[in-house]
């Protein structure tokens, strides 16, 4: 593995599989973190739209002053976008996946990707569910394979999961936790378990919330103001589920439950909202009626249960 030192900075070739919602954000903040990267989709009007976003991006950040116009420039300066994979990872020091949750399609995308990249090239997954150590048993070199799992908007998030696989070397780990902390984030290494370690405990918070709900113990309004101004929240666990997507919320409460136990069953009030076609925000009724955007109200459906 080549890395140039230049002062105190580690730069190195990054490429991004994958340019959608994560994969575009990924490649925004390698690039501000100085590194030269390849964002890699399918097709190329994919791969338009992911730079298009990256600009858009950080334009934002210039128009609100949190970026300078040269450090717009030059962070586009060092993406370049291309539907070759081969290509794409030839000089790779890092290959981070961000391809659809599907081990399957993770296994390919990377044992193939392996194939074009250097022998020492680090693997990276941005899964926020799969066993990592699964998606890296399809590797010839799976020491070299690791979890970064970024959350949404990556350029605003400010954490990053490292997570270690069975097989992940101390090397890979210790190049993912450099690399995270040049891309302005905080790393937390995690062993790979079920839920890693965020969403976990958030889900935990959350389907608790849900039976407090179910059970009459007070409503979500007061459940989400106790998590905000109790324990400074920035949103309560019941809006966090309708911003989330309650059938997302569900799958995961379903793996963790085939993972971790009973205590992660989930409650009948979550499974009636999902088969009611009432997810959260994106459908405009959950726990919170939306419109806009905006909360306007309670469910009246979960009021009177
Ligand atoms: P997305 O659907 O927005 O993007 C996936 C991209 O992968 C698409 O552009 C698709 O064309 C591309 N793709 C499919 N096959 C490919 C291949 N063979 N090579 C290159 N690109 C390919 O998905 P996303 O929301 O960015 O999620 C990507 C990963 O990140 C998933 O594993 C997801 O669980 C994880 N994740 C998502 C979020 C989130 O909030 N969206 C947060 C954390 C982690």
């Amino acid at each position: 593995m080549i890395y140039l030192p230049c002062g105190e900075r580690f730069f190195m070739n990054v490429c991004v599989l994958g340019a959608g919602t994560m994969g575009h954000g990924i490649a925004q903040v390698s690039a501000m973190g100085g590194h030269d990267v390849v964002l890699r989709d399918i097709n190329q009007n994919i791969v338009d739209e992911g730079l298009e976003h990256i600009r858009e991006n950080l334009q934002g950040g210039v128009d609100r002053d949190k970026v300078t116009e040269s450090e717009r420039d030059a962070a586009l300066d060092r993406i370049e976008g291309t539907t070759d994979l081969a290509a794409a990872v030839a000089d790779a020091d890092l290959l981070v996946e961000a391809v659809p949750e599907d081990e399957e399609l993770k296994q390919k995308v990377l044992a193939e990707a392996e194939g074009h990249a250097p022998a020492d090239c680090v693997v990276a997954s941005n899964t926020s569910s799969i066993s990592v150590t699964g998606i890296a048993s399809a590797l010839s070199d799976p020491s070299r394979a690791v979890g970064l799992h970024f959350f949404n908007p990556v350029h605003i998030m400010g954490l990053v999961e490292v997570v270690v696989a069975e097989q992940t070397s101390d090397a890979t780990r210790e190049f993912a936790e450099v690399f995270v902390e040049s891309v302005g984030k905080t790393a937390v290494v995690v062993e790979d378990s079920p839920g890693f370690a965020t969403s976990r405990l958030g889900v935990a918070l959350g389907v608790e919330a849900m039976r407090m709900v179910q059970e009459g113990v007070a409503s979500p309004r007061d459940i989400d103001a106790a998590m905000e101004l109790g324990y400074n929240h920035p949103m309560g666990p019941i809006e966090l589920g309708d911003v989330v997507g309650l059938d997302v919320r569900l799958g995961i409460l379903e793996h963790l439950r085939e993972e971790l136990g009973e205590r992660f069953r989930p409650p009948t009030i979550l499974r009636k909202k999902v088969r009611a076609g009432k997810l959260g925000k994106k459908s405009g009724e959950g726990f919170y009626v939306w419109e806009d955007g905006e909360i306007v109200g309670v469910s009246g459906e979960v009021e009177d249960e």
